[in-house]
Order: C-alpha cells, then structure tokens, then sequence
C-alpha cells in the first residue's frame, strides 16, 4: 500500500457529473476530438450571461474587495436575502443569512456541521449528488426515498415515511429538481413538512432553480415548516442569475432557531474557518435580488430555456425505446431508457459508449442515486440547432446498439 492513497473517507464518496466518462472526453478533446458536453448545467458556456447590472456592481466593487469580508457575509447582500424572503412572507432577518461561495460550499458546511457518524439522511432518488457525496463525507449515512416517475416525479410519501428510523436526522428537498425538473405541490410539500414536524428532522431545502419554471407555481419549503421545524433553505446567483463562476449563494435559516444555537456556533466556526465566501461576487447579491432581473424571457414560450427543453423532450420521446417526462421546472431531462431494448446492465458504460462513437457526453442516471441503469440526464442548454443535433446522435446510437 502506497502512502500517498487517498484517504478511506473519500471511500463511497462519489460525483460522477464530473466522473470518468469526462476524463475520457478530456481526453478525446486533448486528441482533437469535438465533444458535445451536455453533462453539467454551466450557463455560461452554452452563451448565458449574467445582467449586464450585476456585471457592473462586480466590476464596480472590486477595488474595495481585495479583504476578507466578515464570514457570514456583507451586510448588504445578507440583507438583500432576508428582504427576498420577506416579501415572499418568510419570517426572516439578518442574522438568518449565511452567504457562502455556491450553495455547493454551504451544503458541505451544514452537513459538516451537524451530521453525526451515522445519523441518516433522507436524499431523493434520483438527487443532485452533491447532497448524497457530502453526507458520506460528513459520516453519516444517505437513505435515498424514491421519488415516482409514473407520478411526474413527485416523492412518494409512503416511501419516505417508511424509511425513518430514529437515527434519521434530516430529510433534504430539491425543489424544482434536479435532475427530473419535477415542482412540488403544496400539498406534497406540506406532506413532507409534516413528516418533518413529527419526527423532529431538519429539513434541507435546496432551491436553487426556484425561479426557473416552466408551469405553475413554486412554494418555500420555509413558508410550510413554518416556526416548529428547523428549516435551512439553499438559492444562490449560479443559475436564475446565470453567474455559475462567481461562487455565490445563500443559506437562511428558520424555525426554532432558539433551540438550535449550538449548531448555529457549529456553522459559524465552520464558516470562520473558510474565511469569507468571494467577495465581489457577494456585492452583486443585492443587485440580483432587489433590481429586475426576470428571467421570463427565458422561461416563457419563445425563450431559450422553454423552447430547448421543449424541443429536446419532444425529440427524445420520438425515439423508440426512450421515454420522457416534461420538464416543469429547471434546465434538465431525466428520460428513462428501455435497458433490455440496449441491453444495458451498467449505464455508465452505455453512456461512455455514446461518448465514444457519437461524441456526446451526458451522466448516466446512476450518478444521480437513481438505483437502476435505465436513465440518463441532459442538460438542456445548448441552442436547438445543437440540440437537435445532439438527440438525434442520441437517436443512431439507440437504433444501432438496439438487441430487441
Ligand atoms: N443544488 C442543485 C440542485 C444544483 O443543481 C447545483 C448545481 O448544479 C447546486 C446545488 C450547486 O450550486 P452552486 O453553483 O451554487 O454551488
């Protein structure tokens, strides 16, 4: 055994959006190759930008960011936060809002922070896999509850209660999801809000695509936890703000924070410890939430996000043996393969075999928790022309590798 191997923590810790299949792609490209990456939700490199307003307030504040800002955050742009939730009727102030560098450094943080060696934490099936790679980082113990395709992919509530145990710590919420663009009814919601409320468990609602949505409306998971259940809530600029890069986002706590200030020390040290999330970056937060930076033109029929989702759903439900349930929020597609039709037993090897004769790179639907090899996810943010394109390789390496 070499002493330079990783260390056993990292055993079972696993991020395959950007797994070997990418390496092999790198590769590729290295050769010269030309490879479609519809495998990460990267705005910006499919011609996204962000307002042109928040590029200003950046750009604005950069002479007077070169010091490390207080851990929690500015003060302007944790107040934007809180002013965000409460016009959306949230009971929030100041002192609620952490600003971290993407919710992806706060879903570690609050992991880290309150998770003990193998307390258990409900994560959907499929998830973003974040969520199930820090819990294992952190010690504790990922029990994924389904979520049910045949039903628009809404969780299934039997399915989640059935699970709880009392090690069973927190229960996390991805809403609009990714990858299976499901929103949540208030129903639903309140359902799991419930659960919550009976069993004592945090809930980690990560709504980070909250103002991407295709129909209908979106709930704060806060707004139903209301002041009994102890509710951290995950948004941030990377995506309805198009700002991947910049590293910011936010995490507001609510609930019975009177109860839990021993974890909020917890988080503060933690957030010490990181010094600051990125400074510019955290000016631009106030400028995002109090300006007009609709997305609509995006999201309404005749925008980018609408119309490629609506084309690549279309287009993948045409092609024999693949079926697909719309987008209603969000950037992504989770079609469901026929395995028996491509004789699929590992569906990282399907996807690696598409990288390699159709130059497409997308995750297979393992990565994602998802406990069957009958799934893929595709970024849906390429311009249709490309899109087309793109399905319709997916379409030759379907007909051509079909044993039914
Ligand atoms: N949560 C979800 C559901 C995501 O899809 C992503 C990124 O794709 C993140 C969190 C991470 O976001 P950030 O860029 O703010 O770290």
């Amino acid at each position: 055994m070499s002493k330079y191997e990783q260390a056993s923590r990292l055993q079972g810790v696993h991020y395959d959006v950007r797994g070997k299949n990418m390496v092999e792609a790198q590769r590729m490209e290295a050769e010269g190759q030309r490879v479609l990456h519809l495998n990460i939700g990267n705005l910006a490199s499919f011609g996204f930008a962000p307002p042109e307003t928040m590029v200003r307030t950046f750009i604005t504040h950069l002479h007077e960011s070169d010091g490390y800002s207080d851990a929690r955050g500015i003060y302007s742009a944790r107040t934007a936060v809180a002013n965000y939730y409460q016009t959306r009727g949230l009971n929030v102030d100041v002192p609620q809002v952490l600003i971290g560098n993407g919710v992806s450094e706060l879903i570690s943080m609050i992991l880290q922070a309150m998770t003990n060696i193998g307390d258990e934490i409900l994560i959907p099936a499929p998830d973003y896999p974040l969520w199930t790679a820090q819990t294992v980082l952190s010690g504790g113990h990922p029990v994924h509850y389904l979520c049910d395709e045949s039903n628009g992919w809404q969780p299934d509530i039997e399915d989640i209660k059935s699970k709880i145990t009392r090690r069973t710590k927190a229960i996390v919420v991805i809403n609009p999801n990714n990858p299976t663009g499901a929103v949540y009814s208030r129903e639903l919601l309140q359902q799991i809000a419930d659960i919550a409320r009976e069993n004592e468990l945090v809930v980690l609602a990560d709504e980070i695509y909250e103002k991407i949505l295709y129909s209908g409306e979106h709930l704060n998971m806060a707004g139903l936890t209301g002041s009994d259940v102890l509710c951290f809530t995950f948004s941030g600029l990377s995506k309805a703000y198009r700002a991947c890069g910049w590293r910011a986002g936010w995490l507001v706590s609510t609930g019975p924070l009177d109860d839990a200030t021993d974890l909020f020390e917890g988080l503060q040290l933690l957030a010490n410890m990181r010094m600051c999330a990125n400074v510019p970056a955290q000016h631009a937060i106030q400028t995002a939430l109090g300006g007009y930076q609709s997305i609509d033109d995006m999201v309404k029929p005749g925008g980018r996000f609408h119309d490629q989702l609506q084309v690549a759903h279309k287009l993948l439900n045409d092609i024999p043996g693949i079926s697909c349930e719309p987008a209603r929020g969000a950037l992504y597609l989770f079609p469901h393969l026929n395995a028996e039709m491509f004789d699929i037993e590992d569906d990282e090897e399907w996807a690696l075999g598409l990288l390699r004769r159709k130059k497409i790179l997308i995750s297979h639907g393992r990565g994602f928790n998802w406990p069957h090899p009958d799934h893929f996810r595709l970024v849906a943010l390429p311009e249709e022309s490309v899109l087309r394109e793109a399905v319709g390789r997916i379409a030759e390496y379907c007909e051509e590798t079909r044993v039914i």
